[in-house]
């Protein structure tokens, strides 16, 4: 069976010691996952619940390629954080079995239009114009768990043309990666590829082109982007 139009290429991320790609599926997002965040952007973490939204698989930036600042902004902000990459899927995925549904690792930087985000925000309208557009969702390689381990602690930080402005630890997720996956699969039945980005601690702010943002979490890698 052939299509009436050219399908879709599948986006991909590169895999630490290997020559072969992991494709990637769709890419979930939590919002709110670390309390010192939760408090910078004006909220309470005790009455604040953590969020999922979504990013298209078309986000996906590569390591080694620059990110074009977007159009219809003039607030657009980085947030570091943790990714996760489904190996296994499934629905209603216990915390205790959640670690077996997880290929590996990565770091990515959840880029967001902040001023379109806030305004859709005040209005009550969905956040996909300041959150889910082109090139939104920079990656490091993954980094599988068999060579990584599951990572529970360690240090997460992002410098901005070398100076550090976010500073924590993966232990301060407010869900951790069992606890994400556990909720996430209850809404969605997760699927091989899928991604998630869990969250990004305190110190987001405004990027210019020119910028240069370099993260790193321990244990898993590192990721440097330019802004163009
Ligand atoms: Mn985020």
């Amino acid at each position: 069976m052939a299509y009436v139009i050219a399908a879709p290429s599948i986006s991909a991320l590169p895999v630490s010691g290997s020559a072969d790609l992991f494709p990637v599926n769709r890419i979930f997002c939590v919002g709110r996952n670390y309390a010192d965040h939760v408090r910078e952007m004006g909220g309470d973490p005790k009455n604040t619940p953590t969020v999922f939204f979504m990013k298209p698989s078309t986000a996906i930036l590569p390591e080694g390629t620059d990110f074009p600042y977007p159009g219809l902004s003039k607030n657009v902000h980085y947030e570091f954080e943790l990714v996760v990459a489904i190996g296994k899927g499934g629905s209603d995925i216990s915390t205790a079995e959640a670690k077996n549904h997880v290929y590996g690792y990565a770091v990515g930087l959840d880029m967001t239009r902040r001023d379109l985000q806030v305004d859709a925000g005040k209005k009550g309208q969905p956040w996909e114009v300041g959150k889910s557009f082109d090139h939104s969702a920079p990656c490091s390689k993954i980094v599988p768990a068999k060579m990584s381990g599951h990572p529970e602690k360690g240090a997460i930080w992002l410098e901005l043309n070398g100076k550090r402005v976010q500073d924590s630890d993966i232990s301060q997720l407010i869900w951790n990666v069992p606890g994400i996956i556990a909720s996430l699969s209850t809404y969605f039945e997760l699927l091989p590829g899928d991604l998630i980005y869990t969250g990004t601690p305190s110190g987001v702010g405004p990027v210019q082109k020119g910028d240069v943002m370099r993260g790193r979490v321990d244990g898993v890698g590192e990721l440097t982007v330019r802004v163009v």
